[in-house]
């Protein structure tokens, strides 16, 4: 799979960086991109990249804060006409969401191609597609404001080879029932698969969150994450201040990366307040210090393997 940021700035967007939005692309689980966040401009990033909107199938919003939505109206009616004609689509969000766009596409006489399924969250939500589950909790931002914890299904093991030719059987079509079944039947005796393969291996684990100061629900949606992505609209300075504005301080994640034990942290929504060159030299002097844990800083169009 695949993480990709289109847009990584605070409130504002920069020169360099735009609001909110961040696509998973599910390969090669499934064929589909789920975006996290729709802020404005997101369809203009996507123009310089090769994400196609068609093959979008679902949209999660955070919260209701502009910095997270304004791009919605735009790009729901540009996927009409980007490879979006009769694909369904999936909004999942907080309570509003629904009206918002549907009152965006209304007064502005905009008709889309495609139907919307809406999901709208009360306090948390549990959600699974494709073998996916998605888990939603309600964090602490002022307004309601939420974490989703992406699992992705589990793999098979590899086949033993060797285990099959010793009870006779060579490699050939027979080989996929028993990479996908559970038993299997060979010169009239019936096998368990799991016998004749290895250890199956869990999804990976990936942690996306809204908008939020520290609050007990983080530590569930975050707790062994392959992946996290998190807010620091502080990057420097008191931690009360970020926490007075309803955000997450630097140190806020860091406690955060240690105690749910995540592996991999890529940190976004820096204030607009800090310019590239701010960013690096921060950067530099947290990555010196002892006990930081490992986070990246995330940039406009940075994409992460996972
Ligand atoms: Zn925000
Ligand atoms: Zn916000």
């Amino acid at each position: 799979m695949e993480v990709t940021f289109f847009g990584t700035s605070a409130g504002l967007p920069t020169k360099e960086r735009n609001t909110q939005a961040i696509a998973l692309n599910l390969e090669p689980y499934s064929n589909s991109i789920w975006l996290f966040d729709v802020g404005e401009g997101t369809q203009h990033q996507i123009l310089h990249h090769s994400l196609k909107l068609g093959k979008v199938s679902h949209i999660f919003i955070t919260h209701m804060h502009g910095d997270h939505i304004f791009g919605l109206p735009g790009l729901l009616s540009s996927r009409s006409f980007q490879g979006g004609d009769g694909k369904p689509l999936t909004l999942i969000g907080p309570k509003g969401i629904k009206e918002f766009v549907e009152m965006s596409l209304s007064l502005s006489e905009s008709h889309l191609n495609y139907p919307i399924t809406y999901i709208e969250i009360d306090e948390d939500l549990s959600y699974s597609h494709d073998g996916f589950t998605v888990e939603a909790r309600i964090l602490n931002h002022g307004i309601p404001s939420y974490g989703y914890r992406i699992e992705a299904p589990e793999t098979t093991g590899t086949i033993n080879v060797q285990a099959l030719r010793d009870i006779g059987l060579e490699p050939g079509p027979k080989y996929q029932e028993v990479k996908l079944q559970d038993t299997f039947e060979y010169n009239g005796q019936l096998y368990q698969s799991q016998d004749f393969r290895g250890q199956s291996k869990k999804g990976p684990i990936i942690a996306i969150f809204g908008d939020t100061k520290p609050c007990a629900n983080e530590q569930y949606i975050a707790q062994y994450a392959d992946l996290m992505v998190h807010e620091a609209t502080y990057i420097e300075g008191e931690k009360t201040l970020a926490n007075n504005y309803h955000h997450s301080h630097i140190d806020d994640v860091f406690d955060l990366i240690k105690h749910a034990q995540v592996k991999h942290s890529l940190i976004t929504h820096l204030s607009n307040r800090y310019n590239v060159e701010d960013i690096e030299q921060i950067n530099q002097a947290l990555q010196n210090k002892a006990d930081t844990p490992q986070f990246s800083f995330v940039k406009d169009f940075d994409s992460f393997k996972i």
